[in-house]
């Protein structure tokens, strides 16, 4: 690993702004929301013949009901076993990118996808081409995975993410970044649970006392859940949706909420998963009302380990070389990344481009921020593999 290496790629890296902007506009200007299957694939096929043109081996698998995933794999000259994941879905519906196509102003780029993460991908991408074009092959393996379906937690796509990650030693992930001197060490866990609460219909203006109000009763139980907050460390609850009764003439026979739960670790996952089963068999403050609790985590919690904090700390090393202190941060929200480092795999996330404000129409990143990116990860790819279990020099262990 010299500093020419890293200059080098650099160089490299900022020769290519010109067609990865011209390729982010291509990604960004195809519909890709994740019910939108027909526009995910046409992400895959786009992407599909840039894998193919540096040798990786590409495999499309359609999806079930979603679109489809991209595998592409290359064999190197290495010893690193690398998973590299990003998603081709986004947030938006059809006609996003026709209301708000691809732009450009003042060093930002705009457009549906564009931070979260059609730019990710395109990291990804070129480091690999960076890597290609210097006829280096930093891995016995590199299995890049583009998935159609993280935006609704990966249901398709969840079980070739996670035997990706077991068979890898360490696994990145091409989530965006608020900041190019930022990558994400950890993430919560996601829960989605749901009360239902049956009570008793009755006419609410000739006998409203024979009337069992399911909506009253599910006000309780919301209150106890909000009172939660910060009574487990690491954890937050909140009822985003309730729903319930049927005409504002009649007691409510039923009412229903849906619940997010995050927790930054595993004891938080059980204590909470304790505190919710609590309301749910909490008395009725209305009498013979029935409340049931279901749901699941969706999303385990992505703690950091040993062997993440060690990638970490070699990312951390490249990014000196670049200029850049690195800092690894936690953030509240899930990615593909818990479901790799809940499996115990060594996994370092947030290696997109910079920018900000994901999953709202002024999405946008920092152009400047991509060529560091892309060395950051070519770079990374390197260290990574000389600090591999049987590299000849595996160095600082
Ligand atoms: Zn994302």
């Amino acid at each position: 690993m010299s500093h020419l290496d890293t200059t080098a790629t650099l160089a490299a890296a900022e020769r290519y702004g010109a067609a990865f902007l011209a390729d982010l506009e291509t990604l960004v200007n195809i519909d890709s929301g994740t019910y939108t299957p027909g526009g995910v694939a046409r992400i895959a096929e786009e992407l599909a013949p840039r894998f193919a043109a540096l040798g990786y081996a590409v495999e499309t698998q359609p999806g079930r009901e979603l679109g489809p995933q991209l595998v592409a794999r290359r064999r190197g000259r290495g010893h690193a076993r690398i998973a590299i994941v990003g998603h081709m879905d986004t947030v938006f519906p059809d006609g996003e990118a026709q209301r708000r196509p691809f732009a450009m102003r003042d060093g930002r780029a705009y457009g549906p996808g564009v931070f979260d993460m059609k730019s990710g991908l395109l990291v990804g991408l070129y480091a690999l081409r960076a890597l290609a074009e210097a006829d280096e092959e930093p891995y016995s393996e590199l299995t890049f995975v583009c998935n159609s379906d993280e935006e609704i937690g990966s249901p398709e796509s969840h079980d070739l993410v996670a035997a990706t990650a077991r068979a890898a030693d360490v696994v990145l992930v091409l989530e965006p970044t608020a900041d190019v001197a930022r990558v994400t060490v950890a993430r919560k866990g996601v829960g989605l649970y749901r009360l239902d609460v049956r009570g008793r219909a009755s006419h609410a203006g000739v006998e409203p006392k024979r009337g069992r109000s399911a909506i009253v009763e599910l006000a309780h139980r919301t209150l106890a859940l909000h009172a939660l907050n910060s009574t487990i460390p690491g954890v937050t609850v909140n009822v985003g949706v309730v729903a319930g009764g049927e005409r504002p003439n009649i007691v409510a026979d039923h009412a229903s909420a849906e619940i997010d739960v995050r927790a930054a670790d595993l004891a938080g996952v059980a204590a909470i998963q304790a505190a919710l089963q609590q309301v749910a068999a909490a008395a009725s403050a209305v009498p013979d009302t029935q409340v049931s609790l279901s749901g699941e985590m969706r999303h385990l919690p992505f703690t950091q380990s040993e062997r993440s904090a060690r990638v970490f700390a070699l990312a951390q090393a490249e990014a000196a070389e670049l200029g850049l202190t690195l800092r690894g941060e936690p953030t509240g929200g899930a990615s593909d990344g818990n479901t790799a480092a809940a499996l115990g795999v060594a996994t370092l996330d947030g290696l997109g481009p910079a920018g900000g404000l994901a999953h709202n129409p002024d999405e946008f990143i920092t152009i400047a921020s991509v060529a560091p990116r892309i060395a950051l990860l070519a770079g990374l790819l390197r260290r990574l593999d000389a600090d591999a279990p049987d590299a000849p020099q595996a160095f600082n262990r």
